[in-house]
């Protein structure tokens, strides 16, 4: 086994995790194990209180006099190697949850720890040192890739702007990502209107894995794709959580493909988690009505 060549985890390491999860998860150490009774519980992100306001005026006439708070006082965690589907209606405040956890906007107050480390107080360096491990995938495979740049130029970007790595490295990580999302190495010298929807999600998922990050936000990432190509690209998502022990964020407002992907749901309703909890618990014994009426919509 790979894991008795790199050496036996200690036994503190090896009781903090859940034996259903991925090898790969195994070999991630974490700094900040924590005691919860006698369980070892490991939080790879942690949001405490975090809010958004948006106090500016806005298409909907929203003013300064009226601010509106797009994300209202959510406190959650995610557990290394699992998958927190975060599901809601369209505006109820994903996206702005999902950006600051990734500190991509700033909060109005509240904080997110990645790894023990608070990530809303860190200076420019620091963050983007902690930005490696960090990354997001859209919904939108054609917005998102610059359609000037060859596909081996997107995804090698972000180990060039990190990392003063030489042209033959670079084509051999290139290479290595698209075996990794299931493209052929020829596709690294063409552009993205070449491909389908469902290659270019390929792309963009490859360029989100350059740098080897441990926690992927995927924002509507299967959204704008056909059922069976969005099928295809979830089943891609779950192969690499086992491959490079990933733990994601999964954002949707389609509560079918958030319960096949998620280990835990949080449900969303106008900036608040409503509820929180297992698969199992959310789609079977819901207990907040937003829960019930997202899930009969299902149903219907
Ligand atoms: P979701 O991803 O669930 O559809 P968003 O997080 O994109 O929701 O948006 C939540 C709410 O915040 C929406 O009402 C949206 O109009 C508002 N909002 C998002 N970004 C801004 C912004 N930059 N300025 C003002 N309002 C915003
Ligand atoms: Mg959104």
């Amino acid at each position: 086994m790979e894991i008795l060549t790199r050496g036996q985890p200690s036994v503190s390491d090896r009781r903090s995790f859940s034996w259903a999860a991925p090898v790969a998860t195994l070999l991630n150490s974490s700094k900040n194990p924590r005691r919860h009774g006698t369980l070892l519980c490991m939080a790879l992100v942690e949001a405490e209180h975090l809010t958004k306001i948006y106090d500016a005026g806005d298409a909907l006439g929203r003013s300064p006099a009226n601010p509106f708070r797009a994300v209202d006082d959510v406190s959650l965690t995610i557990e290394q190697g699992e998958t927190l589907g975060l599901v809601g209606e369209s505006g109820c405040g994903k996206s702005t949850l999902g950006r600051l956890i990734l500190r991509l906007i700033e909060p109005t107050s509240g904080i997110v720890r990645f790894d023990g480390t608070e990530i809303t107080s860190l200076g420019a360096r620091a963050l983007r040192e902690t930005r490696r491990e960090m990354q997001i995938i859209f919904q939108d495979p054609f917005g998102s890739l610059d359609p000037r740049l060859t596909v081996e130029e997107i995804v090698t970007e972000p180990l060039a702007i990190h990392d003063d790595l030489g042209k033959p490295i670079l084509r051999q990580h290139a290479a290595e990502l698209m075996r990794a999302v299931g493209l052929e190495v020829t596709a690294l010298s063409r552009y993205p209107h070449e491909f389908s929807g469902g290659q270019r999600q390929r792309i963009g998922i490859a360029r989100a894995l350059a740098l080897r990050p441990r926690f992927i936000v995927a924002d509507e990432a299967v959204s704008a794709l056909d059922v069976s190509v969005a099928a295809q690209i979830v089943n891609l998502l779950k192969q690499l959580q086992k491959e490079f022990g990933l733990t994601y964020l999964f954002i949707s407002h389609s509560m079918p493909v958030v319960r096949y992907l998620s280990t835990r749901i949080a449900v969303m309703h106008q900036g608040k988690i409503v509820e929180i909890g297992d698969t199992e618990q959310i789609t079977s014994a819901p207990r907040h009505e937003y829960t019930k009426e997202l899930l009969r919509a299902v149903e219907e």
